[in-house]
């Protein structure tokens, strides 16, 4: 096990860490060097609780036998396949899994290897399906603000968080966004889904309104924000803003890369909201976050209108080297064997009221103004500092961190989104550590 003589040995300049202020955190590092079950291991030996499933996507737990042994079988059997004009039938078997778990008629699956791929995937495949069927004048996305899709230039546009935006100038033209559905006079401290909020999804009349339903292709929002803190969609919104988009011709695009593989209760985000869109992109707990894989799922008439013209012709010019790895696709039908035996989407769903039980118990801790919750997710907001937005929660997440606790810090949000299989024992120790932290904080 690599430990504190090693790192000093490895000079920590050359790895340009994502997503982190690296001289920050270079200059007190925090190190993790083993994963089993609920419980990552530091590089000092300490057992830190994962309160976020890693990066939201190790759903079933860390290390899982069944997974493992799937990818080292694999990786002795066959180590690479391509995807492009050769098959391998573990990819054609985690097509057909992944179908018989989805709602409704998303029938065909286009595989990748990130979340931000997926979505870049379900924009390109709007437009070839508008253009398929004759509304080539489809071009406009819209998005949503505080929506996060990836970081793909697609993603990035259609996303609405501003850090993600700024420094990358025009990205993707021809978007427009839908209002975020944060409110803290309406909705602080709802327990699930919010009861105001619905009538923001008429935004979208104002935008077809602006630019024409003739060249709008697709809405994408995620179900529940998850990467901007945690924002639980208002009853009945995601209805309304199916409604819409069924009275307009435009493709509703649900972005399931957190929600989807029992995070909310649910196999997916649609099933638990009652809502069906024309796509899905899933990744992270598609392999249990073990491989790098991912997938946008299309329904059946988006499919079939892109299988026209000469049978020769390549439907759709796009794709990606690693699409199907035979590695990925291994630990994919080993995860999904794993959700399934163990029951995990309904061990979620089950669990969630104490889970929500448990996190509003925070309400009274010192400066959380709102609390917000869906199946096994959390997130806990509090007051930012003057002039100082997110350092609090940053402090919160490390002092957790040296604590034993692991969770995401988001502005002055902290989110929370453990493996499913947490035990009650667990969350109570999340609670109680969060709680004495955060009653500590400045
Ligand atoms: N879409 C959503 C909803 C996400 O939450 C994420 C990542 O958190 C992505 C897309 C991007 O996924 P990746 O980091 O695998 O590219």
């Amino acid at each position: 096990m690599p430990d504190t003589a090693q790192l000093l040995v490895n000079d920590l300049n050359p790895y340009w860490m994502p997503f982190t202020a690296n001289r920050q955190f270079k200059a007190a590092p925090r190190m993790l060097v083993k994963a089993s079950g609920m419980f990552y291991t530091t590089d000092d030996g300490r057992e830190i609780l994962d309160g976020i499933s890693g990066m939201w996507c190790v759903n079933a737990g860390h290390g899982r036998q069944t997974i493992t042994d799937a990818i080292r079988q694999q990786a002795s059997q066959m180590d690479y396949a391509t995807a492009f004009q050769i098959g391998h039938p573990l990819a054609f078997e985690l097509a057909n899994r992944l179908v018989s778990i989805l709602p409704g008629n998303l029938d065909n699956i286009f595989f990748a290897n990130s979340g931000s791929e997926a979505v870049d995937t379900s924009l390109k495949i709007s437009l070839a399906y508008h253009r398929a069927r004759g509304e080539g004048t489809r071009t406009r996305f819209i998005g949503r603000e505080r929506g996060y899709h990836g970081v793909g230039f697609g993603g990035t546009a259609v996303g609405g968080i501003v850090n993600n935006r700024k420094q990358f100038g025009n990205m993707l033209g021809g978007v427009d966004h839908l209002p975020h559905t944060h409110n803290l006079e309406k909705n602080a401290f709802s327990r699930g889904q919010p009861s105001w909020g619905a009538a923001l999804a008429d935004d979208l009349e104002r935008l077809v309104d602006l630019h024409h339903a003739s060249t709008i292709a697709a809405v994408i929002v995620e179900p529940m924000a998850g990467s901007t803190g945690v924002l639980v969609p208002p009853r009945e919104y995601l209805n309304r803003l199916r409604e819409i988009c069924n009275q307009y011709g435009i493709l509703l695009i649900f972005d399931e890369v957190i929600t989807g593989f029992g995070r909310v209760g649910a196999a997916f985000g649609a099933e638990k909201f009652g809502v069906q869109p024309d796509m899905i992109t899933m990744a992270k707990g598609l392999t249990n976050g073990a491989v790098p894989m991912s997938a946008v799922a299309v329904k059946s008439d988006i499919y079939r209108t892109m299988m026209t013209g000469p049978p020769e012709i390549i439907e759709l010019f796009h794709g990606y080297t690693y699409s199907a790895h035979p590695l990925a696709c291994a630990a994919g039908l080993a995860t999904l064997d794993v959700y399934e035996k163990d029951n995990l989407f309904k061990r979620c769903a089950d669990l969630s009221p104490y889970w929500e039980n448990a996190v509003h118990s925070l309400r009274k801790t010192k400066n959380v103004i709102d609390i917000r919750n869906i199946g096994l997710v959390a997130g806990i907001e509090m007051a930012s500092r003057e002039g100082a937005i997110g350092a609090r929660a940053y402090d919160c997440f490390v002092q957790c961190f040296n604590q034993g606790l692991l969770l995401r810090q988001i502005g002055d949000t902290v989110a929370l989104a453990p493996s499913l299989i947490i035990e009650k024992e667990q969350i109570d120790r999340i609670i109680e550590i969060l709680e004495n932290v955060i009653n500590g904080l400045d």
